[in-house]
């Protein structure tokens, strides 16, 4: 049935600031927004509708987390304790431990251990208003892996009923049977990709450019082999040193680029030309304790769309909570509350390529919608640990 959800204040996240309505109605019907506005101005003729009081809270779009890696076999607490007992790096890496260690547990899992294991964390963002998530492959590492992973991020949409945008990031690490043939993996990833794109499985292409990851000149090979698919493409960039994965995201029309510590000011203007979203993951900034800082003032100047994520992963982003982050982008990036609720709304949106059915509050939409117990929007961002969400609906369905 069509509902009404009335006695609300609206943060559309529309125009400039929140887009705020106060003392508010929204009318669903079919899954999609069909109207809002002030409640004084609601016409005398919606017909019969489930009317729902909001009690005076706040409503919103429904969050966004546009980049994770929700899909993984096992945990690095083992190891994360062990470096705070005094062992180093190479004492882990010896022991077989870093990515590789979660590449080995998410092969050794089967299909269901996998899903099980993501249904408990995306759950735990669901309780923080997420109706769209976007889920990584990347541990599997090989084309049998890497589709267990995805086939998992397409079984979880089902499961919960929300939107869930798969990325193929098989060029995340390199695998123990390439060693030393770094060229030879991004050819078996690009045909791989073409396998899995055949069945469904993909709607992006991701990869780690980094010193310690693929280069800009297999990147670029990547790209292109993604391209010639239709795929859209972005990119782990600027995390630990500047590659110039940034522009090269931006040269080939991406979607995002995702860190970007270390992004320089040529490859911002790079990024505002081709509408390439800066995706800021200040969770991975603090795991790691990081001291440099993206360039947020740069790219506010420059008028690159700005979002906020989770990367919730077992080694440097162990972190379930996108409420959280929204404080961490605030506290240790200085996004003000609008922006950093933009950058999970409708930036997080444009980041994955859908902000024409979600994001914002608008007519025509989906009805992606979280309900907050909150007095003003910043309060999103203010509190560690509060649980101020009173109910969400993916496309009007709760
Ligand atoms: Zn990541």
């Amino acid at each position: 049935m069509d509902s009404l959800i009335h006695n609300i204040h609206l943060a559309t996240m529309t125009g400039e600031g929140y887009g705020e309505i106060m003392d508010a109605a929204l009318l669903v019907r079919a899954g999609r927004i069909a109207w809002l506005g002030p409640q004084v101005d609601l016409p005398a003729d919606i017909g019969p509708v489930e009317r729902i009081d909001g009690r005076g809270g706040w409503l919103t779009p429904g969050l966004i987390d546009c980049h994770t890696h929700l899909v993984f076999g096992g945990n690095r607490a083992h190891e994360w304790e062990m470096r705070l007992n005094g062992a180093t790096y190479e004492d882990i890496a010896r022991m077989g431990g870093g990515i590789r260690s979660t590449v080995r547990a998410t092969r050794e899992a089967s299909e269901d251990q996998l899903f099980i294991s993501a249904l408990g964390r995306l759950d735990r963002l669901l309780a923080d208003g997420v109706t769209t998530v976007e889920i990584k492959s990347g541990y599997g590492l090989d084309l049998e892996n890497e589709r267990k992973m995805l086939r998992v991020a397409r079984r979880l949409a089902l499961a919960r009923g929300i939107t869930v945008r798969t990325t193929y990031l098989a060029a995340h690490a390199l695998p123990p049977e390439f060693d030393g043939r770094a060229d030879a993996y991004i050819d078996a990833c690009i045909e791989w990709m073409g396998v899995l794109n055949s069945e469904g499985l993909i709607d992006a292409v991701d990869a780690f450019c980094e010193t310690i990851g693929f280069s800009p000149a297999q990147t670029e090979k990547l790209f292109t082999a993604a391209k010639s698919l239709g795929l859209p493409v972005k990119l782990h960039a600027e995390q630990l040193s500047d590659q110039g994965g940034s522009g090269l995201v931006a040269r080939f029309g991406g979607l995002s680029a995702d860190h970007i510590e270390w992004l320089n000011e040529t490859d911002i203007a790079a990024m505002k030309a081709s509408g390439t979203v800066a995706v800021l993951l200040p969770a991975a900034f603090y795991c790691l304790r990081e001291t440099k800082v993206p360039p947020i003032a740069a790219l506010r100047a420059a008028g690159v769309p700005m979002a906020v994520s989770t990367d919730c992963n077992p080694g440097t982003a162990p972190v379930t909570s996108l409420l959280a982050t929204l404080n961490m982008a605030c506290t240790l990036f200085r996004l003000t509350p609008q922006e950093a609720l933009k950058g999970v709304t409708l930036n997080a949106a444009k980041a994955l390529g859908i902000a024409d059915q979600t994001g914002s509050l608008e007519v025509g939409k989906r009805a992606d919608l979280a309900l907050w117990q909150i007095s003003r929007p910043a309060e999103l961002c203010y509190w560690l640990g509060a649980a101020p969400l009173v109910r969400s609906w993916q496309s009007g369905n709760q």
